[in-house]
């Protein structure tokens, strides 16, 4: 038997609840259901005049209310709980039904989940879904992969949810087979990680370095926001700078606890990065601040360590290294994307997924936390060249690096100087002289290698592996 639904949502939470709103606001009849069925009959009560909702109580009440093929939304707690709901679903399911996993699931999991349900003759798609809930409502940015048949059945419904890019556009496409998705999602998590810490770090240099205040550096922020700068991560972070906190009268950014936390993905993106074996150091670094912000005994024992504090500059000297630091993040910014689509791209090839880097670059232009106007740079760069091997070497890049790297220079040195920390810089221009260097001391690795472990070593002038026969070995 089967129902009249376009699509279901089981798992209504913050996240599920919005998106089961979204469709419904968008004309689509949804079938809800969640394991207390409390949260079903809220959602019914409170949002009900929004669109057309079918209540169900139980699995087989919320399977029978879709039309087939059968599109179940899946939106609980990732982990354990998604597999519980997927074998509670599956036997109900008939073939060429496609399950959908909106959840934070790491893409491996996706993969297995993917190849068990498609031996039972049911698609599974698990979809990364990016925006928060305040996205889920009003349009995130969609990344499903899956197989392209489900996408077919599941992608015209996915538009008319997603985000619009400016040039109208709906936020999705299909990124590609299996666990390709969630992929990319966990990439944009990543990049996330690296854009909040470049961020970090140039208030931190404004506020140690050039000695403004909070509520100045929010106007400077909001002044980077009308320029190449603009982006979703820019402007909440100007209003985070100038926001006081009503029980003290102080910045809010004085009286939050100076420990950072995180659920994951951004460690889910080192790890795979790691074992990919694609340098994502921007990423790596973010993760590594975030972690040793949270060792407070560490840092407590640590106070007082010898070395230099920041020096007052005065107001000229001040606007004038606030402009370099902006060419910094600028420069950094480049490299954590260009990071960042190293490793979508090394993804892709390990797993036979033909991502298209110039269309996840469109889709993350809005409803994303990563949405700014630099990402249509990096779309266009993708798309005049498909197979660019890195964002650097995009000519307009290319050319915007030369421009800021006297200045992003400038602001490394003089933060190691002053003893203020700048990981996210730091390690972006380390990639970066790395990458444009003729000859690495990679080859002086080589040699310690082959000396204590006989690992050899390849030549410049001739082909194969050669050991030398050090002094130890004879
Ligand atoms: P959540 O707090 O992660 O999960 C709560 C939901 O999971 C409830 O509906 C709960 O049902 C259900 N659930 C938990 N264990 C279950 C089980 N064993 N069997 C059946 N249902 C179970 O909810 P959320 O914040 O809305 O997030 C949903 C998913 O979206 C997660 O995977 C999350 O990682 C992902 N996500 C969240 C965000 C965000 O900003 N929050 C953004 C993107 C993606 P009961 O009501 O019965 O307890």
């Amino acid at each position: 038997m089967s129902g009249t639904a376009r699509i279901g949502v089981t798992g209504l939470a913050v996240m599920g609840r919005n998106l089961a709103r979204n469709f419904a606001r968008n004309g689509l009849t949804v079938a809800v259901h969640n394991r207390t069925a409390s949260r079903t009959r809220a959602l019914v009560d409170d949002f009900g005049d929004e669109g057309s909702f079918v209540a169900c109580e139980s699995a087989e009440e919320f399977v029978a209310a879709l039309e087939r093929p059968r599109r179940l939304m899946i939106m609980v707690k990732a982990g354990d709980a998604t597999d519980a709901v997927i074998e509670e679903f599956a036997p109900l399911l008939e073939e060429g039904d496609i399950v959908i996993d909106g959840g934070n699931a790491h893409f491996a999991d996706t993969r297995r989940r993917e190849k068990a349900l498609r031996e039972r003759g049911i698609h599974f798609v698990g979809v990364g879904v990016s925006g928060g809930e305040e996205g889920a409502l009003n349009g995130p940015s969609i990344m499903p992969g899956g197989s392209a048949a489900s996408y077919e059945a599941l992608g015209p419904l996915l538009e008319r949810i997603a985000a619009r890019a400016p040039d109208g556009t709906p936020c999705v496409t299909h990124v590609g087979p299996d666990g390709a998705g969630h992929f990319v999602k966990m990439v944009h998590n990543g990049i996330e990680y690296a854009d909040m810490q470049l961020i970090a770090e140039a208030y931190h240099l404004l506020r140690a370095v050039a000695g403004y205040s909070p509520a100045r550096i929010a106007e400077t922020f909001r002044t980077w926001n009308t320029g190449r700068l603009d982006s979703y991560l820019i402007e909440i972070t100007a209003e985070v700078l100038a926001h006081t906190d009503a029980a003290t009268g102080e910045p809010f950014v004085d009286v939050v606890a100076d420990r950072a936390e995180q659920k994951g993905t951004g460690r889910w993106t080192v790890q795979t990065a790691l074992d990919l074996g694609v340098p994502v150091s921007g990423i790596a670094e973010a993760v590594f601040a975030r972690s040793l912000s949270g060792h407070a005994e560490l840092r407590e024992s640590s106070r007082g360590l010898p070395g230099p504090g920041p020096a007052a500059l005065d107001e000229e000297a001040a606007a004038r290294f606030a402009d370099r630091v902006e060419q910094a993040l600028y420069a950094s910014k480049i490299v954590s994307y260009t990071q960042g689509f190293h490793q979508v791209r090394a993804g892709s090839e390990e797993y036979g997924w033909e991502v298209d880097p110039g269309a996840v670059a469109a889709i993350w232009r809005a409803g994303c936390i990563i949405r700014a106007a630099f990402l249509d740079r990096i779309r266009e760069a993708y798309d005049t060249r498909p197979g660019l091997p890195s964002l650097l070497t995009d000519k307009l890049f290319r050319e915007e690096i030369a421009a800021a790297q006297d200045d992003w220079r400038e602001v490394v040195a003089t933060a190691a100087r002053q003893g203020v920390p700048t990981p996210g810089f730091s390690a972006a221009l380390a990639y970066y002289d790395a990458l444009r260097a003729d000859r690495l001391p990679a080859a002086l690795t080589q040699g310690q290698r082959d000396f204590f472990g006989a690992h050899t070593y390849r030549r410049t002038d001739r082909e194969g592996a050669f050991h030398t026969l050090w002094a130890g070995d004879r």
